[in-house]
């Protein structure tokens, strides 16, 4: 058991309502537990309640035991003088504030159900990447849909982000900044950071100078790896071979050899299908004169696919917000709704919990649930865990306080 769970109960309003004291005998109505703060300093910021007579706007600092005040030394802490209210497990220590005066104590235990914390202990102690596995038959398909939603809007604000950084490293320059993002898409998970050094290091006006002559490209990128290959790492651990780096960045130079589209004609389509159709061309480019298995497409369908997803749709992204064009940003997320499920590790393992993507926002969401919420068992901020936390609850019970 950890203060996050409190932080919970606190934030949610979660107490069983009734008359609650603080540990002087004040009565206590709370209107509003305050902004959680995820930075130094009090743990809730701008809580309001009454605590006897007095209405009180300030914050709350949460510990499990009353004795951490002091283990904490908040009360050497000027910070801490605007605390109305120190919420503990247990413990009736005073909380002396720097300032001499004290802080008023809440004991919370008596007032929390006990199925909270059984619900949580339950979650915590589960194995494996998906802590809520066991119970997510208890969970309608509807509230994991919605979270992917959710989840795949956030992985396009994160990859629009790191679109914008190749803006500003590029000063402006939209098409070297589809460039290097093009160039990371080549890179699979493994070398992608590597391909995008590559492909700061080669400006598009040089690719555009050599365009139709394939083997300057090309020299011009061995020469990258050559040069940097202290610092550029192309790895091919547990590859096939088509998917060995040397192999992906040949066929990159024979992409580009062949043309790039103007980043505006790109942002300018109407849908995925139609940026499909400009590269056609290129995906049937003769492999075998170029050295390269003629089975394999210079753009493969699942290359396009990531570099449409994680590149092109932030581009447009940015795009709407730069010029303030909400239509374009709609758009972006229309592309990823428009744009087929993918297939990988991540979405294997939302398919055996019986919960499947029909588009790429939804398998998006799988992605940044996984790393941002499931595997650092960040249960209590995600909407299915907090449903399973609550879902005992009577509905007044969780509502009244
Ligand atoms: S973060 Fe949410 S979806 Fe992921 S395991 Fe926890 S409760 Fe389940």
């Amino acid at each position: 058991m950890n203060e996050a769970i409190m932080h919970f109960i606190w934030s949610n309003r979660l107490m069983r309502p009734g008359e609650w004291y603080t540990q002087s005998g004040d009565r206590i109505w709370l209107e509003s537990p305050g902004q959680h703060n995820h930075d130094a300093g009090p743990d809730f910021l701008g809580a309001r309640l009454r605590i006897g007579k007095l209405w009180w706007t300030g914050a709350v600092e949460i510990h499990w035991h009353a004795m951490e005040w002091y283990r904490h030394r908040h009360q050497l802490d000027p910070t801490y003088n605007q605390v109305v209210l120190h919420v503990v497990w247990e413990g009736s220590q005073p909380a002396t504030r720097f300032d001499g005066s004290e802080a008023d104590t809440f004991v919370m235990k008596p007032w929390v159900d006990g199925s909270i914390l059984d619900h949580y202990r339950q979650l915590m102690s589960e194995g494996g990447n998906f802590p809520c596995a066991p119970q997510q038959g208890q969970v309608d398909r509807s509230r994991y849909l919605a979270m992917l939603d959710r989840g795949g809007l956030a992985r396009l604000e994160l990859h629009t982000r790191r679109f914008r950084e190749y803006l500003q490293r590029c000063e402006g320059d939209w098409n070297q900044a589809i460039w290097i993002g093009l160039a990371r898409s080549f890179g699979l998970k493994v070398n992608s950071d590597a391909m995008e050094q590559i492909a700061f290091s080669i400006s598009i006006a040089e690719i555009r100078a050599c365009q139709g002559h394939f083997n300057l490209i090309w020299s011009k990128m061995k020469e990258q790896v050559e040069i940097d290959s202290t610092w550029i790492r192309l790895r091919r651990l547990r590859m096939r071979p088509a998917s060995f780096p040397e192999h992906k960045l040949r066929q990159l130079a024979v992409l580009v050899a062949h043309g790039l589209p103007d980043v505006y004609e790109l942002l300018s389509t109407s849908s995925p299908a139609e940026v499909r159709a400009l590269f056609k061309s290129m995906s049937s480019i003769d492999a075998a004169s170029h050295n390269l298995p003629s089975s394999d497409d210079c753009f493969s369908p699942t290359t396009l696919q990531v570099f449409i997803i994680n590149t092109l749709i932030p581009a447009l992204f940015c795009y709407g917000e730069e010029h303030h064009l909400p239509q374009e940003q709609d758009r972006a997320v229309q592309w990823l709704e428009q744009l087929g499920p993918e297939k990988n590790r991540i979405t294997n393992i939302f398919a055996s919990l019986n919960v499947h993507a029909n588009n790429a926002l939804r398998t998006q969401g799988m992605i940044h649930q996984l790393d941002a919420y499931c595997q650092p068992r960040r249960c209590l901020e995600c909407a299915v865990g907090a449903y399973l936390l609550t879902r005992t609850l009577n509905k007044r019970y969780a509502k009244t306080a």
